[in-house]
């Protein structure tokens, strides 16, 4: 999105304190205005129709919209598990079914309706999930809440109210599309479109179902755990088939996309399988070398530092790194970068004793047969 955060109030042009309906009927006549099907001359028409649907989803929900008001859009994307909607189907579709196709078909051409009707698949939903770099390493069961499409439980999706009988749609008589002639400069054009009373169904329900108003689709929050494998990176996404939105006419749900985003973690970064951390070593210590404690995953691990180690050597410490994905029993390795740390603000005992140290120190005590890219490409981490 071109501004993706933008006040969603500024947005639909209300104020803060604005009801459900004013919100409602502002985003109407924003959406009347951008719908690409309607305004074919405004480039950007769809960017801020996208804009303003969001920004209706936001405001539209109780919870986003106390979300929003007391941490912003920040609040909205770091709600912990709570999902971030995306992608444009999600928007179009919640867009679909709150307003159907009922308005004269400025609405119904959205998902891209081609005139003859047949059972269509649901859209795909897109949430997030974040989880620790520990959760990452160990997998985890995330639940997860988000709002989607259902078949409405009532008429089972053919819009009719139970019991009453589905009938031959009188204004297109059964096809299911509307021929329409349009002026152009170029003469008068035939266009084909799909009728706005069955939307291209041919078939009415006599009585609709009071439940859906006739769509045979309704939102609802669903909640779902979804099992994160052990050693998932960041960013990837796990795909659940037939998870997403509901189907049209009988058509089959869409899919479930999980993007799983992983914390940073206090000490440890990640590369890869590897997992690399710092371990600051006092240059004496660095000098006679030591047992010390590093971070790991699991608690501290010990970690030796041979007598004259120097800056940026690495340590590894095999099998403490991240599992390997889908092969159990295979980690990477926990690789410690040794930041040997030059002693300051010393008092005058260890100030004597760094001179008599110092004064000590002959050419053989600094001598290296490192070359002088091998001690560049130490000190740099390269
Ligand atoms: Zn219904
Ligand atoms: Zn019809």
């Amino acid at each position: 999105m071109a501004t993706p955060t933008r006040d969603p109030y500024e947005v639909l042009g209300v104020p803060r304190d604005a009801d459900e309906a004013t919100i409602k009927k502002a985003f109407r006549k924003l959406a009347r205005e951008l719908h690409p099907d309607v305004n074919s001359h405004d480039p950007d028409a769809e960017e801020k129709f996208k804009e303003a649907a969001e920004a209706y989803e936001i405001l539209n929900d109780a919870e986003r919209r106390a979300t929003y008001d007391r941490y912003g859009h920040d609040g909205l994307r770091s709600g912990g598990f709570s999902p971030n909607f995306e992608g444009f189907g999600s928007i179009s579709d919640l867009f679909d079914a709150f307003f159907g196709g009922g308005s004269g078909g400025a609405f119904g051409g959205f998902g891209g309706m081609g005139g003859a009707a047949g059972p269509a698949q649901g859209r795909d939903i897109a949430v997030h999930a974040e989880i620790t770099l520990a959760e990452a390493a160990a997998g985890a069961s995330v639940d997860l809440s988000f709002e989607a499409i259902e078949t409405c439980a009532v008429c089972h999706g053919n819009g009719a109210k139970p019991g009453t009988p589905i009938v031959t749609c009188e204004r297109c008589g059964g096809v299911g599309v509307l021929q329409a002639v349009t002026r152009s400069p170029f003469g008068q054009v035939m266009r084909q479109m799909p009728c706005d009373v069955c939307h291209g169904e041919g078939k009415v329900p006599s009585e609709p179902c009071e439940r859906c108003d006739g769509r045979g689709r309704e939102v609802g929050r669903r909640t779902l755990r979804v099992d994160v494998p052990a050693g998932i990176g960041d960013g990837q996404r796990i795909r659940l088939t037939g998870r997403g939105h509901a189907g049209e006419r009988g058509g089959p749900p869409g899919d479930l996309y999980v993007s799983v985003q992983i914390e940073p973690h206090e000490k440890l970064i990640r590369d890869g399988d590897d997992l690399v951390t710092v371990l600051d070593v006092s240059a004496p210590r660095a000098v006679l070398g030591a047992t010390m404690r590093a971070p790991s995953l699991d608690g501290d691990v010990d970690v030796q530092v041979a007598a004259g180690t120097q800056p940026g050597e690495v340590i590894v410490v095999r099998g403490e790194g991240m599992p390997r994905l889908r092969r159990p029993g295979r980690r990477g390795d926990l690789r410690v970068v040794v930041n040997v740390v030059v002693p300051r603000r010393l008092n005058r005992e260890q100030r004597k004793l760094a001179e008599k140290l110092a004064d000590s120190m002959t050419p053989e005590n600094v001598r290296t047969e490192e070359s002088l890219v091998g001690k560049l490409k130490r000190l740099l981490g390269a």
